[in-house]
């Protein structure tokens, strides 16, 4: 089985944050407000996760152009299994097959060649690289919406 490629970080579209290719695991108590603040604006901002799965420590900020994210104030995490998210509101939803595989394309394009993890040497062709990228793909991915 082929490894998945290099490891050089992948700049998915704004509301796709990740993708990954295991399968996390269901636990309800996940399900809360998580406090966010970025590295380069200082913007903070309360993200809700709609699924009882886990989700990433880094989002892409959407107020500053190249800003990252990163899960503070863990001891504040809320609880908020029924919480309603308001308009304009970002939260983690499941990613999509449709977001999965733009997410696919976009790694292989920028590491098709890259060395010395390039997936030019470990798949025949782009297209089998797609396949094997959808094959092992498994639903309960996180990604971010715009409510
Ligand atoms: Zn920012």
């Amino acid at each position: 089985m082929p490894a998945t490629g290099c490891r050089k970080q992948v700049r998915p579209p704004i509301n796709i944050i990740a993708a990954c290719f295991e399968s996390p695991e269901f636990d309800p108590k996940r399900k809360v407000n998580k406090w966010y603040r970025c590295d380069n604006c200082r913007k903070k901002e309360k993200i809700w996760n709609s699924r009882p799965r886990v989700v990433p420590f880094t989002v892409k900020c959407d107020n500053c152009d190249n800003g990252i994210m990163r899960h503070i104030n863990w001891n504040i995490d809320e609880y908020a299994p029924d919480h309603t998210p308001e308009k304009g509101d970002r939260i983690f939803v499941d990613l999509s097959r449709e977001a999965a595989d733009i997410v696919f394309k976009n790694k292989i394009k920028s590491c098709w060649d890259d060395k010395p993890y390039s997936l030019s040497e470990e798949f025949e062709s782009k297209e089998k690289a797609l396949e094997y990228f959808r094959r092992t793909w498994k639903f309960g991915a996180p990604a971010i919406e715009t409510v």
